[in-house]
């Protein structure tokens, strides 16, 4: 008798100690909004050396060529998510004022998802179109995808005043593995005007929580295309990025498996 209240005893401890490890790996979720994809494929070494999966958010998928098509093919089979990004990239809380929900959900959403499944592609996430959106829009678009993605920026101009936040104070960029299907991500382009010092606190922070840290940019940008185009993130700074998030060991996902981890 005594010896079975020692094992019941084992047992119970060992689960209670179970339970106090309850902070899980951190991460970090890296989306590429648009249609830059000869350049994203550029990326392809990076991300193999970092081992980084990423979400690519396809905006009017009607005017890639077949060779961009392949090239998309090519980073699916890596383990890239191909996602949604509309057929018109147009923004949602404006064109639904000035026609209808139906209008919209017809030509930007549907649109989309009619010519990405002819490519071959099956989106599961949207990114909204510079990050207008409506609780009832949302509501709709969540019939059709499992995450949809917002954008969040460190300073915000709101009648000619800056407010601007520090990354670890951000609570949106942070995804916490509590399903929630609207997530925001930081944007990490030149004109957000990011340092490495602000992204690694953003990093510790998801360590320490154990959350998801979701970044986002668009075109990437070499010494030879910075100065031409401001429109994009400076490819050195996602290399730092990475570099640093590889020191505290954080994995990475894609929009989808944040809903859905493997
Ligand atoms: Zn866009």
């Amino acid at each position: 008798m005594k010896r079975w209240w020692y094992y019941f005893l084992l047992i119970v401890m060992s689960t209670t100690c179970k339970q106090g490890k309850t902070v899980q790996q951190g991460g970090i979720a890296i989306s590429f909004d648009d249609r830059f994809v000869k350049q994203w494929y550029q990326l392809r070494p990076l991300l193999k050396r970092y081992n980084v999966k990423c979400t690519f958010y396809i905006t009017q998928p009607d005017s890639l060529s077949d060779e961009e098509v392949k090239m998309l093919h090519q980073l699916q089979k890596e383990g890239h998510e191909i996602g949604c990004h509309g057929a018109m990239h147009v923004r949602s809380m404006y064109y639904i004022w000035d026609f209808s929900l139906d209008e919209y959900m017809k030509n930007e959403i549907f649109s989309a998802l009619r010519t990405m499944k002819k490519q071959g592609f099956n989106p599961k996430t949207f990114a909204h179109p510079g990050g207008s959106q409506t609780w009832y829009s949302d509501r709709e678009l969540l019939k059709y995808f499992t995450l949809l993605r917002d954008v969040s920026m460190k300073t915000r101009t709101i009648w000619d005043y800056d407010f601007t936040h520090e990354i670890e104070d951000i609570d949106e960029i942070y995804y916490q593995h509590d399903n929630t299907q609207k997530v925001n991500a930081l944007l990490i382009d030149t004109s957000a005007k990011l340092a490495i010092a602000d992204i690694k606190k953003g990093l510790n922070r998801a360590s320490k929580e154990g959350s998801v840290l979701m970044l986002f940019g668009h075109k990437p940008l070499t010494k030879n295309t910075k100065k031409m185009d401001g429109y994009g993130f400076d490819v050195q700074f996602l290399e730092q990025i990475l570099l640093e998030s590889a020191k505290l060991n954080l994995k990475t996902y894609t929009m989808q498996e944040l809903t859905n981890p493997l």
